[in-house]
């Protein structure tokens, strides 16, 4: 439970959007509706599924949330799989598939009864995907909600997903660029933020100057900071590469912040590599945060000047979303669902290398009322494309089209 009722959310979007979300629930009242993802802290999905569970419960709908547990050789290859997808070669060997196979099967023996119960299935992600072959006796429709960038996937990796997935009802996807030939309908939906969430909601100034007295970061320079699990997709070491080419006539600091996820055993050891790049230059402050630190990353992308989100590749980016609804412009990897939300030279700019980072951080840096301009824009595209109840609405769409029998291949609702 958030705490947060609809009627809190309403003081934000507005009556019609609440109504009309009331309206596409009424249909929908008492369907069962089961989230499955892999972590229940750290990393995107996550954050979505603690606003979207309770919310979609408060419109009437029966909805809870399950996780798959399973151990380091699991979390190892659904890593490897995460990496394969976005890009990253991988022989797919039969221990991988045997690992993966087997935990879902276990964690299929307890979810078992519900999921086959449910009116629907939200399964987020690959690590879940295989519970659908599990389930013979499934009532409902299941949908594979996919958040990764999976549009130059490897095909060894996809080919074996795609075995998995191809069976639901349907996929979601963040962007048409991620859509992959399946042979149900696909479905376009951008994430999106909980502007009432401890990581979004306003803050006290004393509240902001705390934290950051606390992390020993001082006001004296502009504070450039990126947001990020400690991944290798997310491009910290490039973001010390950027900041250690801003020339001494750029007086600017640089704060790397992050932690892991359950389902993510590659952190400690990008941590490692970041710590390395950023040795000897006291203007870098690295934190690893613990992962309830949600008031914390509020505060800091509040303090930033500018956002970075430098990733080489990304499904959507809800940092980005969370900097930009704090009116920050954001410099951002030119990838994935980072593209939907930066709007380059009106949100933020989209960047291919460090020097491109470099150059945009020295001409922001220089101009306060852009950096003042391009947050406000920020702001606003935010307030009208990714808040939760432009989400919400879409999944409620999405439910209503599959009870009334929906078609077609390629749907943006
Ligand atoms: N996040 C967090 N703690 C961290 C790092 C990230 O709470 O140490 C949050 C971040 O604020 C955002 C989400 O995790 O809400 C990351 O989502 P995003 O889509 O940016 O990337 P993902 O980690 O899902 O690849």
């Amino acid at each position: 439970m958030t705490g947060r009722t609809l009627l809190d959310y309403q003081a934000v979007v507005g009556e019609p959007a609440m109504s009309q979300l009331r309206q596409l629930a009424h249909e929908l009242a008492g369907a069962t509706v089961v989230h499955v993802n892999s972590t229940r802290e750290g990393g995107g999905v996550a954050e979505i599924l603690n606003w979207l569970v309770p919310l979609m419960n408060e419109l009437g709908l029966i909805a809870s949330w399950e996780v798959i547990e399973g151990n380091e050789a699991f979390f190892n290859t659904t890593k490897a799989f995460h990496n394969g997808l976005q890009g990253n070669a991988l022989a797919l060997p039969q221990s991988m598939i045997d690992a993966y196979e087997e935990t879902v099967a276990t964690n299929a023996e307890r979810m078992r009864p519900l999921l086959e119960e449910a009116d629907f299935v939200f399964i987020h992600d690959p690590q879940p995907a295989f519970l659908l072959e599990l389930c013979p006796y499934r009532k409902g429709r299941w949908i594979w909600r996919c958040h990764i960038d999976v549009s130059h996937p490897n095909r060894k990796v996809w080919n074996y997903l795609k075995s998995k997935v191809s069976a639901y009802d349907s996929s979601i996807f963040s962007m048409p660029d991620f859509a992959q030939p399946l042979n149900h309908p696909q479905v376009i939906v951008a994430p999106s933020i909980d502007p009432l969430s401890e990581k979004n909601r306003e803050l006290s100034a004393a509240e902001i100057d705390s934290t950051l007295a606390r992390f020993g970061i001082s006001r004296d320079l502009p504070i450039l900071t990126q947001i990020s699990r400690f991944d290798r997709f997310k491009d910290p070491v490039g973001v010390i590469e950027a900041f250690a080419m801003l020339n001494s006539s750029v007086d600017a600091q640089l704060v790397l912040a992050g932690g892991g996820a359950t389902d993510d055993p590659e952190g400690a050891v990008v941590f490692e590599e970041v710590q390395d790049a950023a040795k000897g230059d006291d203007r870098i402050t690295l934190l690893n945060l613990p992962p309830d630190s949600h008031r914390d990353i509020n505060a800091l992308q509040r303090a930033s000047t500018i956002v970075i989100q430098k990733s080489l590749q990304e499904g959507f980016g809800l940092t980005v979303t969370e900097a930009m609804w704090k009116g920050k412009p954001v410099i951002g990897g030119n990838v994935g669902g980072i593209r939907l939300q930066v709007y380059n030279h009106h949100t933020g700019y989209l960047v291919n290398t460090p020097e491109g980072a470099a150059l945009r951080i020295r001409e922001l840096l220089r101009q306060p009322e852009k950096i003042h301009q391009m947050g406000a824009t920020a702001k606003k595209f935010v307030t009208d494309n990714f808040l939760l109840t432009r989400h919400l609405r879409e999944y409620l769409t999405l439910m209503l089209g599959h009870r009334r029998g929906m078609k077609d291949h390629l749907i943006a609702v």
